[in-house]
């Protein structure tokens, strides 16, 4: 899928109660939902992602991406809207982010920039039961960086996509990303990083602070 053809990119905050905690966060109790535009999107397919260099510390933050295939509507199971997952990262600005909560403004600068979401390839979705029983794991520079499991997730994917659809809509050509768990830490330049889906790799680039 080309990113022209990705529409609305929803991201999830705070959706992992470790990573909430480790950024002195309250555990939210309903989806704390923010945007990205979608020429965030850039591949993660052993290419160099262009990142700012000049604004504070970039973090990563590796999340589970659901992909909608079918217009959300009120009384459909919600799994039946994904008709695709991938491994993708939620870039963040950390310092900009800190001084935007400080000042209450919106988190656009911080998590919208572009080349802030990298995309792994494309899998098949396999059901909330399964995707529970498998791992995603980040590695930089070779070393486990972050390590995932969707049964830790405080709100679950048919949680989210039923609190967005009915929020905001959700349609084909929209994504999910569904927060990240605990270990988010700097990018710096140069970094090598590699999203793992059960020990597989499907996603990979490196980091080019400009
Ligand atoms: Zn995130």
């Amino acid at each position: 899928m080309s990113s022209n053809e990705i529409r609305n990119i929803y991201c999830i905050g705070r959706n992992y109660k470790l990573h909430a905690l480790e950024l002195g966060n309250e555990v939210p109790d309903q989806p704390l939902v923010f945007t990205k535009p979608s020429h965030a999107i850039v591949p993660m397919a052993g290419n160099t992602v262009d990142l700012p260099g000049n604004v504070g510390e970039v973090h990563f933050e590796l999340e589970i991406v659901l992909r909608i295939g079918r217009a959300y509507e009120p009384g459909i199971d919600p799994e039946q809207c994904i008709d695709g997952m991938a491994l993708g990262l939620d870039l963040t600005l950390r310092d900009v982010q800190s001084k935007l909560k400080a000042k209450g403004q919106p988190w656009l600068a911080a998590k919208g920039f572009k080349n802030s979401a990298p995309l792994g390839e494309w899998l098949p979705y396999p059901g909330a039961a399964a995707l529970a029983e498998k791992e995603f794991v980040l590695l930089r520079n070779g070393e486990e960086a972050q390590r995932g499991n969707a049964s830790d997730m405080l709100f679950s994917v048919s949680e989210l996509i039923q609190f967005v659809g009915e929020h905001y809509g959700l349609g084909a050509g929209d994504l999910l990303f569904t927060g990240t768990p605990a270990g988010v830490a700097a990018l710096h330049d140069g970094d090598q990083l590699q999203a793992l889906w059960a020990g597989t790799a499907v996603g990979s680039c490196s980091v080019k602070l400009v």
